[in-house]
């Protein structure tokens, strides 16, 4: 029997079970497998792979640095904000690392301590509660397995089978769709792109450069039109400019919004969540790693004294991230509010007066300035 099962070995589980691995007899479960390299581009998880300011502060606090392995190119440092029914446009310096989300997940995975046991390409199907602890059934290459533990962890991300089954009475965050797919380009984009457009979608698009090819991805609500609005981003995204090719990669996923406070679920009959499953992510950009770390950091603290209480452990030491969400719930207001973006879009203030030229960079003349 193990004290904790773990599922999920993406950024919130892998950190979890290196912070707790050596206390406690711990399984970490993922549906993926991490020795075998994705036959084709992507990453076996659909993201963008950028890793933001909090997520960078979130690693120097836990005393990590990124390996090169991690690295993906280029590096970024502008965002180009592209407003397409008021054609608006406007750079923003912001430092991300461009990343291989896969390589990523690689290294965190790689940094659990031995004691953890690690069972990969194994999905969890359901849980039960018997007496003291948790029969969990598995299944693996068409086989079900059951294990036992006292506590299980829900890091499963945004379709967390974990909260579905235990947390199905609390409400849920807003689910989107987002569709990605990597397409050839010889355009040599120094910039992620984040584009607004309601025909779309009420939350956003992107482009991100990815070493010989570019990211095309949305967040659109489901519904059986989701892949038309994807066709029609690339569609506008051509008008504009921009110059791709061949779809290299196709790849999609949920991803969460959480909009109202009630949507964050913690932990209760040793039961808990953590990171996207939990509905900790920003509902602002979509930046997931610094949640994910923050709340298995948190998640950590709260086991250490022990599995007795920890629940409530938890759900005090999570405040200042449910603050945090509730500012950023209050930023989307402001972002996606189409009137209040154009007019602060319109003032240019904190933008970089960049221009993308045809003749300086092959891209065609913008209102970027
Ligand atoms: C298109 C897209 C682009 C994004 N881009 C960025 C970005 O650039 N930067 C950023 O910070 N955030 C980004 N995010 C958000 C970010 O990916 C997530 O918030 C972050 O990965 C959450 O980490 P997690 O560990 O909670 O969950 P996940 O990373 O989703 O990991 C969950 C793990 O659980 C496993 N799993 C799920 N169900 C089961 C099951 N039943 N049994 C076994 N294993 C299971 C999965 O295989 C996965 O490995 C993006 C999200 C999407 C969808």
């Amino acid at each position: 029997m193990y004290d904790i099962a773990i599922i999920g070995a993406g950024p919130a589980g892998s950190t979890l079970a290196r912070l707790i691995g050596e206390q406690f007899n711990t399984v970490i479960i993922d549906k993926r497998c991490f020795s075998d390299m994705p036959a084709d581009y992507g990453s076996g998880k659909c993201c963008g792979g950028l890793l933001a300011p909090d997520a960078q502060a979130m690693l120097a606090k836990m005393h990590l640095s990124l390996p090169h392995s991690v690295l993906s190119e280029p590096q970024i440092f502008v965002v180009r904000a592209i407003d397409f029914q008021r054609n608006l446009e406007r750079c923003y310096q912001r430092y991300y690392i461009n990343m291989n989300r896969w390589q990523f997940d690689r290294w965190l995975l790689s940094l659990v301590p031995s004691a953890v046991d690690v069972v990969e390409k194994t999905t969890l199907k359901t849980f039960e509660r018997q007496s003291d602890h948790y029969k969990l059934t598995l299944s693996s290459h068409g086989q079900l397995q059951t294990v036992k533990a006292k506590v299980i962890i829900g890091a499963d991300g945004a379709f967390s089978r974990v909260r579905k089954i235990a947390f199905c009475d609390r409400p849920f965050p807003k689910k989107y769709i987002s569709i990605q797919q990597w397409v050839q380009t010889d355009d040599d984009q120094s910039y992620f792109s984040s584009i607004f457009d309601s025909d779309i979608t009420d939350y956003y698009s992107w482009t991100i450069p990815k070493r010989d090819a570019m990211i095309i991805g949305t967040a659109v609500e489901p519904g059986p039109d989701a892949f038309d609005k994807f066709l029609l981003l690339k569609s506008r995204l051509k008008k504009y400019g921009f110059r791709f090719g061949e779809v290299m990669h196709r790849e999609g996923a949920h991803i969460l919004r959480t909009e109202r406070l009630n949507q964050i679920s913690t932990a209760r009959n040793s039961i808990a969540l953590t990171g996207e499953a939990a509905g900790f992510i920003s509902s602002s950009s979509a930046e997931g790693f610094s949640y994910a770390f923050r709340s298995a950091l948190m998640l950590a603290k709260s086991l250490r004294p022990g599995l007795k209480g920890f629940e409530n452990r938890y759900r005090a030491y999570t405040g200042p991230l449910r603050t945090n969400i509730v500012f950023k719930i209050f930023k989307s207001h402001v972002i996606y509010n189409p009137h209040i973006r154009s007019a602060i879009m319109r003032t240019g203030i904190t933008s970089m007066p960049i221009k993308y030229q045809p003749e300086l960079t092959g891209h065609v003349a913008t209102n970027c300035v």
